[in-house]
């Protein structure tokens, strides 16, 4: 068996000192409030161990007998046993998900979307984390750089997969080269590690034009293939997505902004090794996100090709899977809606022409007008860009002299994870106060044809 794949710890990834876990809420109902939780209080130790992060907590809340202890908002410490099924949980949720603190990246990749952002932003924008534990508990990709062999064993014991692994080339060399690291070399042994151990991962690969592509990612794309197949595979599926430059990229980085000519070679270099996949290990196993498509001015491969859609999150297949909910939510449409409405819909202008048909069908609702507008976004210094990247300046830019109707439908997307804020930092309500007319944000397919049909649904 593989012995651990970690070369010596890294010094700058030290051990920390969990601090305790601070409550952000109580369920209704749940022990936690019958035991008298208030948010605000510390959790410091459960049955004589301070947890490191929900993991951790996960772990220990399943033990039928607990001694809690824990520090309330005014400094006193409590102690408090109890008894109960190892299925229940305690019905508190936390202010962090991580106790000692994130495992930062130490890697110098060119490609970092991070170090592409403008400076003057708040600290925690610039925070690169490469977390295992984030990776197992939301989907992030790490890169497996900055793992201790404590941390290996960790990923063993509490068997933490899948874990989203950012691998962008199998090559140790050129792994190296592109993440600037020479620990990025160890990923083939790591791959055979997470195989011996039926641990699995999602892997991604960013692909640069001129550097991973080509030959270096069909080699990447066969070697993780070889790990995908069989009952247990150690890597269960791979996106395949271009890399995003922005205006703020450092000069001289040896990069260049992926066009037509590079999307539509990568299109017919993958395509054949997922039929190739498909008949070896029956699936096709790497997909390309929808932007390849989008950018090589390509129609979107049908739905039943994306399989289970594994990679949705990382935009492979995401704006095919939201044309089939569109199809459920649009199943019976009235033939007119009274009264009369008129509504623009803004989308990054990549996504548009995809979409156009959307909207010529929401149009043949008698008294309905939808106006689609797809938009740039100067922020970035990106012209085809996804509606995810849009800021808040871009849509007041954008809108700018257009027509829009009586109220603007506004995908959360552009918003950030759980706030109210856009990718620059603006807020909604700034951008609310700033237009003429009533936004209304819309999640998915369903919140757009409810907003068309005047449903009173939902608005933020
Ligand atoms: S691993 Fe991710 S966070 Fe770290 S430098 Fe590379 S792109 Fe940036």
């Amino acid at each position: 068996m593989a012995a651990t794949p970690a070369p010596p710890d890294d010094p700058a990834q030290p051990a920390r000192q969990p601090q305790p876990a601070v409550v952000a809420r109580v369920e209704p109902g749940s022990i936690g409030e019958e035991l008298g939780f208030q948010p605000g209080d510390r959790l410091i130790r459960i049955n004589g161990v301070a947890p490191r992060d929900l993991i951790d907590l996960q772990v220990l809340q399943g033990e039928e007998e607990l001694t809690l202890e824990v520090e309330d908002p005014d400094g006193t410490l409590h102690r408090v046993e109890l008894e109960k099924d190892p299925d229940q949980g305690l019905g508190l949720a936390f202010t962090e998900a991580l106790f000692d603190g994130l495992r930062q990246c130490n890697n110098h990749c060119p490609f970092c979307f991070i170090d592409q952002q403008p400076p003057g932003h708040r600290a925690s924008l610039y925070l690169k984390d490469d977390d295992y534990r984030l990776s197992f508990l939301y989907g992030s990709y790490l890169t497996l750089t900055n793992l201790t062999a404590a941390d290996w064993q960790r990923i063993e014991d509490q068997r933490l997969s899948p874990l989203f692994v950012s691998v962008h080339a199998t090559d140790p060399e050129l792994r190296s080269r592109l993440l600037v690291n020479p620990r990025a070399a160890l990923l083939p042994d790591q791959l055979v590690w997470f195989a011996q151990r039926r641990l699995q991962i999602h892997a991604q690969v960013v692909v640069c034009p001129g550097l991973n592509d080509g030959e270096a990612l069909e080699r990447t794309l066969r070697d993780l293939a070889a790990h995908g197949a069989g009952e247990w595979p150690a890597v269960l599926s791979t996106a395949v997505v271009p890399v995003g430059l922005t205006r703020f990229r450092p000069p001289g980085d040896g990069l260049r902004p992926v066009e037509l000519a590079d999307a539509a070679a990568v299109i017919a270099r993958v395509e054949p090794l997922q039929k190739e996949f498909q008949r070896a290990i029956g699936s096709r196993f790497a997909w390309l996100s929808d932007e390849w498509y989008l950018i090589a001015g390509q129609p979107l491969p049908p739905r039943a090709t994306y399989e289970d859609l594994p990679q949705r999150e990382n935009g492979v297949g995401s704006i095919r899977g939201f044309l089939e909910e569109l199809e459920v939510a649009t199943r019976r449409l009235p033939g007119r809606v009274e009264p009369p409405r008129r509504m623009s819909w803004l989308v990054g202008r990549v996504v548009a022409g995809a979409l156009a048909p959307v909207v010529e069908r929401l149009n043949r609702i008698e008294g309905l007008e939808l106006i689609l507008h797809g938009l740039p976004s100067p922020y970035w210094g990106q012209d085809q860009v996804v509606t995810g990247l849009l800021t808040g300046a871009d849509l007041l830019e954008g809108v700018a002299g257009r027509e829009l109707g009586d109220t603007l439908l506004l995908p959360r997307v552009m918003l950030r994870d759980g706030e109210d804020v856009f990718l620059d930092d603006m807020r909604l309500d700034a951008v609310r106060g700033a237009l003429p007319v009533p936004v209304r944000l819309i999640g998915g397919a369903a919140d757009l044809v409810a907003a068309c049909l005047g449903s009173p649904l939902e608005d933020a």
